[in-house]
């Protein structure tokens, strides 16, 4: 089986400065991930799209309301850019009328290597994500909810999902590829990237959850290829993504990732290798 733990903005300079070692396991590197047309940096839609895909595909976030998603699909139509000049103007006028809400995935109309392999889904962006992490950014942007309150409710999420997972493990039947995803990392250095002590301490409980979980799938399971791909890392300078993506394995990958859209052929190959061993 195959086990991949998607890990929202997992900085690979962080794991390397904290050196943390589950993180890094034997095969580890940064990886090439689409660069977003408007935003000059990698965007999470687009990059867990073109990893699920294998293909790199340009998309963004939508909005929860129907009605400035309608805006923003107009302005893309007429190849507005909604991140700078007018296409901004708009979009923050809109806002400021009170149409806002929270972000989401959207639907993503593209068979997926999980659509056309016996996959389990735990919590994945554009088929289970539950957008808690969204609802929480989006009150804090308001200002309804304070740096204190936010981190607060972060760390809430964090620990619902560490044990969703661990309970997940155990549901796990006949399934050839598991693909867990967790999105704390990305919101609480988008909210608390000053308090870069508080980051590092979610780095290093990440380190150790993960070492938990090999353990609890290999008691279940025997050997399990276990892989950490994040879609891009995070400047704590700057407060945005970094360029690279990350990912890492507790086995050596054949061809050596070197885009995030590479490992849907790998993934695919080694399901098939696998199936024909034991026909
Ligand atoms: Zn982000």
């Amino acid at each position: 089986m195959i086990f991949i733990l998607g890990i929202d903005a997992l900085d690979y300079e962080l794991v390397e400065k904290l050196s943390l070692k589950n993180l890094k396991q034997i095969e580890y590197s940064k990886i090439v991930v689409p660069i977003h047309k408007e935003l000059e940096y990698p965007s999470s839609p687009e990059v867990w799209a073109s990893f699920l895909t294998g293909e790199s595909i340009s998309k963004s976030f939508e909005n929860s309301s129907i009605f400035i998603n309608i805006i923003l699909k107009v302005l893309g139509f007429f190849n507005i850019n909604t991140y700078s000049g007018v296409g901004k103007k708009v979009k923050n006028l809109v806002k400021k009328l009170g149409f806002n809400a929270p972000i989401k995935f959207g639907s993503l109309n593209q068979k997926t290597f999980l659509d056309i392999t016996n996959s389990k889904k735990i919590n994945v962006p554009y088929y289970s994500f539950d957008h808690k992490t969204f609802d929480i950014s989006y009150l804090f942007g308001k200002g309804e909810l304070s740096l204190e309150q936010t981190v607060k409710e972060i760390k809430l999420i964090y620990e619902s999902r560490k044990k969703q997972i661990f309970s997940e493990v155990d549901n796990i039947r006949e399934e050839d590829i598991v693909f867990a995803f967790m999105h704390t990392a990305d919101v609480l250095q988008h909210c608390a990237y000053l308090r870069v002590s508080e980051i590092e301490l979610h780095y290093i409980d990440l380190n150790s959850y993960v070492s938990s979980l090999k353990r609890k799938l290999a008691d279940s399971f025997g050997e399990v290829i276990f892989i950490i791909v994040s879609d891009h890392g995070f400047d704590l300078d700057k407060g945005t993504h970094s360029m690279k993506g990350f990912y890492s394995s507790n086995n050596h990958l054949i061809p050596k990732p070197e885009k995030i859209t590479d490992f849907y052929g790998i993934l695919l190959k080694i399901i098939q290798d696998r199936s024909k061993k034991y026909v």
